[in-house]
């Protein structure tokens, strides 16, 4: 990298907490000499009971099918992995961008995109919005209710900011709560590398899944996915004769390398090529500079669209979206319906929040195996 472009870099070594505002925190905190501030902030992600719930959250198949498949948890933790390395090799600030990966998708609610769609439905009728990234700040500013001093988990501004910006971005006349979190800038390049970690590993893990599911063939991925197809021949030229199951495992780690690989160089092409040398370089440049190379992303565009139309739409998993829209609207309209029905912690928002919000926030926090239990239950009081 030219010069340091690591966000605090200064401060990746513990010192003066007060030196750099995206290390800021709403409340005061302690000092804690051996770690830096996004180590404590990873810290306190991971101990946080959403963060836990991720086990119990769908990222495409159901784990009642089988113990194979990922969850919200272990996509996670692929995600962070790579997340670290490109931070790694790009002379980033890796605490950062492992905790940015490890809150990414602390705000899905539970089964997967069908659960998050039902959500924004319901919400729609009420004229609001289910954005899983604003959902995100609202339980680490102040859903989690683990210290003494505080509501939240009191992280850096820093971490917020990447919360929010790390995928998109927002115009502070939609959002005027969010003009703290420098709207007209782009987020730190720690940020910007999330979104693309987080493509890199469901690109991969979703062809394996869908592969262990017995919905998606290997021979029919070769023939429409050419970045597997490519990845597939090397490994199939070094090593003839392997069963295919394990040439598409090793097709899959190759193609995972290739489109890491390119994100770094790209990404590093393009620092160069605005002759960034700071944060505020990144920071006032008119796009985001994490990017896959015109290649690698016409490549990544055939892939998802791919998976698409011959996973995510296929029929076996469609009956599974709408049995889980059925389940989620079901119990938001029950909810909204009997107010008095939700937890006390709940009702105790209403008039803060307002009903509709307050319900989907309970919505969005439940797992799986939460909400169809729920449903169940509501199901046998009605029928009463
Ligand atoms: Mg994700």
């Amino acid at each position: 990298m030219p010069h340091d472009l690591r966000t605090c870099a200064v401060l990746a070594s513990p010192c003066d907490p007060l030196g750099d505002p995206l290390l800021s925190r709403v409340y005061l905190a302690p000092p804690r000499p051996a770690r830096t501030a996004f180590q404590r902030d990873r810290e306190r992600v991971v101990q946080s009971r959403a963060f836990r719930r991720l086990a119990g959250k769908t990222q495409v198949f159901t784990s009642r099918a089988s113990d194979h498949f990922r969850s919200r948890l272990t996509h996670t933790i692929e995600v962070a992995q790579i997340a670290r390395d490109v931070a790694a090799r790009l002379g980033l600030n890796e605490d950062l961008a492992e905790t940015l990966a490890m809150v990414h998708d602390i705000g899905h609610p539970p089964f997967g995109h069908a659960g998050e769609r039902a959500l924004d439905d319901c919400l729609q009728r009420h004229h609001l919005r289910f954005d899983h990234n604003l959902h995100a700040l609202r339980i680490c500013e102040h859903f989690e209710q683990r210290y003494a001093a505080h509501r939240g988990l009191n992280l850096t501004l820093g971490v917020r900011e990447g919360i929010i910006k790390h995928s998109r971005s927002y115009i502070s006349g939609e959002h005027p709560n969010l003009v703290p979190y420098f709207l007209d800038q782009r987020p730190p390049l720690e940020a910007q590398i999330i979104d693309l970690a987080d493509e890199i590993a469901y690109l991969t893990a979703d062809l394996d899944d869908g592969v262990e599911s017995g919905l998606l063939e290997i021979g029919h991925i070769r023939n429409h996915v050419a970045i597997l197809s490519e990845s597939y021949a090397d490994v199939a030229t070094q090593h003839p004769g392997v069963d295919e199951k394990y040439l598409f495992n090793g097709a899959l780690q190759l193609m995972q390398n290739t489109l890491t690989d390119d994100l770094i160089a790209t990404t590093l092409a393009n620092v160069l090529a605005i002759g960034a040398t700071t944060l505020d370089d990144i920071r006032m440049h008119p796009v985001r500079l994490a990017l896959f190379s015109p290649s690698v992303e016409a490549a990544r565009l055939e892939e998802k669209r791919y998976l698409h139309r011959a996973l995510y739409s296929c029929p076996e998993l469609t009956i599974e979206h709408d049995k889980a829209e059925e389940v989620v609207k079901a119990l938001f309209d029950f909810w909204i319906d009997f107010p008095e029905e939700l937890p006390q912690g709940y009702v105790d928002e209403i008039p803060a929040e307002g009903l509709a919000r307050v319900v989907a926030d309970y919505i969005a926090g439940m797992t799986d195996a939460f909400i169809l239990q729920q449903y169940a239950v509501i199901k046998r009081a009605v029928r009463r």
